[in-house]
């Protein structure tokens, strides 16, 4: 796969392409095809290769060429590998994911918070709105990947669910929340949150992988 440099222009629209930007990059084909040249190891847009009025020539000039690196045009027209087509296995386990972060955080954000009475309803309807979460990210997920097992679902879901009780004890520190986290145990707890996220998420997506690979 082609290197990403953060600032090069786009072979489409000349713009630099940011890293915050949703890109794709190819790998070498050393190809005479005139139309797949400007994208012969190097990265473009996502959205201005799905928008480009040669698309649908250049994804069935590139699939002659490139054996497995197959692309697929979505059906909201967007360009993507086809091994990282969305697949009901990663919509499920994103939603599994998400129900029990969900559930997670939203027991802890309401013991933050000292709602002792609703901690349960809280960690009910964490794991309800987190399932769908989770489910949406798992269904964007293979938009972006290049093979069929590789997953990073389980430690974005947790990451970004870990944030908001990371906020609560933040919020707690400056005394917005009745906290029960004070001085500089707070700043520690801050990270703690999505610090585990990180780990529990990537221990999941180890797991997963593991179960795509056996298939
Ligand atoms: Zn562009």
């Amino acid at each position: 796969m082609a290197l990403f440099e953060p600032g090069s222009p786009c072979p489409l629209c000349g713009l630099p392409m940011l890293e915050t930007e949703d890109t794709i990059g190819f790998s070498h084909l050393a190809s005479s095809n005139p139309l797949i040249l400007p994208f012969d190891d190097g990265v473009v847009h996502r959205q201005c290769i799905s928008a480009w009025d040669q698309r649908d020539e250049f994804v069935a000039a590139w699939n002659s060429e490139a054996g497995d690196l197959a692309l697929i045009v979505t059906p909201t027209g967007e360009v993507c590998y086809a091994a990282g087509r969305p697949v009901l296995g990663d919509i499920l386990f994103g939603a599994t994911v998400g129900s029990l972060m969900g559930a997670v955080v939203g027991w802890a954000c309401c013991w933050l918070v000292g709602e002792q009475d609703i901690v349960w309803s809280g960690g009910a309807i964490g794991a309800l709105a987190g399932a769908f979460g989770g489910a949406a990210i798992g269904a964007r997920h293979g938009v972006k990947r290049t093979d069929a097992t590789s997953s990073e679902i389980g430690t974005t879901v947790c990451i970004a669910y870990a944030l908001l009780p990371a906020l609560l004890v933040l919020l707690g520190g400056i005394g917005l929340v009745r906290g029960r986290l004070a001085g500089h145990f707070m700043l520690g707890a801050a990270f703690a949150f999505p610090m585990s996220g990180l780990l529990i998420g990537g221990v999941l997506d180890r797991i997963y992988e593991g179960i795509l690979k056996r298939r």
